[in-house]
């Protein structure tokens, strides 16, 4: 198998490609601390591509509650369970080396196997077919949390509070990854899926598929889904259209998805970054997205060490323990949580810019404010500023112009609630 490079493992891997490049990747970010479970997104993808029949089962976009929630059911257990077999009978330790960090290898070194690493002989990756039971719901066990183990009634006395809740769960949301190295596209025998060039969404070729399940089998994220009524594979497909600006809504500049842009919580912004000729993000730092993620590197990928270099990044969550956190999103959950507790002003202005537009920003820029308040958090000391952050669109228009504080505007005497 060719040798590739990836950059959340800090590492080469096998994958069956030689290394090849979109000019752009599909991306986004995730903030599972402002989520609030209302599956709004979950909805609005459903009634866009998956309202058919034979699609009854399928959510391209799914919410599950961890840790016990899972669609299919028990998808992750179920995966580094076998992850950690094969561990196991390689004598090999699953660990990340922190003390090699570099700016190519910003969560530093992944020593243990990836998938792809520990498939067997006749396998392009480690994987399983769930059973057709196994995707009946999209959120199993649907705001079930752990219990505190300690104190009568299951009830701790001291509440909850920071770094870690005794009794805890969030909110996981998840779609497609458009895989840097997509698990799917090495499973296909007929080479029916495919990574764009022009922005990295992997897609199906529906007329190349021939139904094999392959891909369902091997995407360690269970993103691929089969559908009887067609008897061939189904998965998100990135709203390709809206990307391609050739939604009537988009003024001829990319807009953010359906799953994206419906999102009451605010949790989610997504855009394009550009990438260069060795699959790294070409250095930008006025990119909503490159900042969030190599500048601040507040947003992580989702079980890096499966190895197929996931494109969506989550900030995560700040009261889940951080052992189970460290397992989901590698080494860089604590300075991330630390980061975003007391965020800089650069970064709180930034974060300001979730769901203000439907276009996708490609550029932001800050017009400096007043000092409102000084004190502390998280232990240190905080300043909060007035900033106002502005947003442009891919042809550099400005799209969006957000303050950190809301304005208070106060209704007129004149102008009297009508209710
Ligand atoms: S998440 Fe799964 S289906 Fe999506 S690109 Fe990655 S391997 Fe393929
Ligand atoms: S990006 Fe589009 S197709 Fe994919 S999950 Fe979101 S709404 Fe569905
Ligand atoms: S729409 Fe947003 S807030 Fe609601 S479940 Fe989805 S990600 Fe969470």
């Amino acid at each position: 198998m060719p040798n590739v490079y990836n950059w959340h493992l800090g590492r080469e891997m096998n994958y069956a490609f030689e290394e090849a490049h979109p000019n752009q990747q599909f991306a986004a970010v995730f903030n599972i601390n402002r989520c609030i479970g209302c599956q709004t997104c979950t909805g609005a993808c459903k009634a866009t591509w998956t309202f058919s029949k034979g699609q009854e089962y399928m959510w391209w976009n799914n919410v599950e509650t961890k840790p016990y929630g899972s669609y299919p059911q028990h998808w992750d257990i179920k995966l580094l369970q076998k992850l950690d077999a094969a561990h196991t009978d390689a004598g090999v330790a699953s660990r990340w080396d922190g003390a090699s960090q570099s700016e190519a290898a910003p969560y530093g070194v992944y020593d243990g196997l990836t998938i792809s690493e520990a498939g067997g002989p006749n396998e392009q990756a480690l994987g399983y077919l769930p059973e057709d039971k196994e995707w009946r719901a999209p959120n199993f066990y649907e705001d079930t949390s752990t219990s505190y183990k300690g104190g009568q009634l299951g009830l701790s006395p001291e509440g909850a509070s920071l770094p870690e809740h005794q009794a805890w769960f969030f909110y996981l949301m998840r779609i497609c990854n458009h895989c840097t190295y997509p698990a799917c596209a090495a499973a296909c025998p007929r080479k029916a899926i495919y990574k764009r060039p022009e922005d990295g969404i992997v897609l199906i070729d529906q007329a190349r598929c021939r139904g094999y399940r392959k891909c369902v089998e091997q995407c360690p994220y269970k993103k691929s889904m089969y559908r009887g009524t067609t008897g061939v594979s189904e998965k998100c497909v990135g709203c390709y259209p809206r990307v391609e600006a050739s939604d009537p809504m988009s003024e001829g500049v990319p807009m953010e998805t359906r799953c994206m842009a419906v999102c009451p919580g605010k949790i989610r912004l997504n855009g394009l970054v550009d990438i260069d000729e060795n699959g790294d993000w070409v250095n930008q730092p006025d990119h909503p997205l490159y900042f969030l993620v190599r500048e601040e590197k507040i947003a992580l990928p989702l079980y890096p060490q499966f190895g197929t270099e996931p494109n969506i990044y989550y900030i995560p969550p700040r009261w889940a323990p951080r052992a189970y956190l460290h397992q989901m999103f590698g080494p860089g959950v604590e300075h991330a949580i630390e980061r975003y507790t007391a965020p800089s002003r650069r970064l709180l202005a930034v974060l300001q810019l979730f769901r203000t537009t439907q276009k996708m920003l490609f550029r932001f820029e800050i017009e400096e404010g007043p000092l409102v308040q000084a004190g502390e958090m998280g232990g240190q000391g905080w300043e909060l500023y007035n900033d106002t952050v502005i947003g442009f669109d891919r042809d550099g228009k400005e799209a969006v112009r957000i303050s950190v504080l809301e304005p208070f505007i106060e209704r007129s005497r004149e102008r009297p609630n009508s209710i």
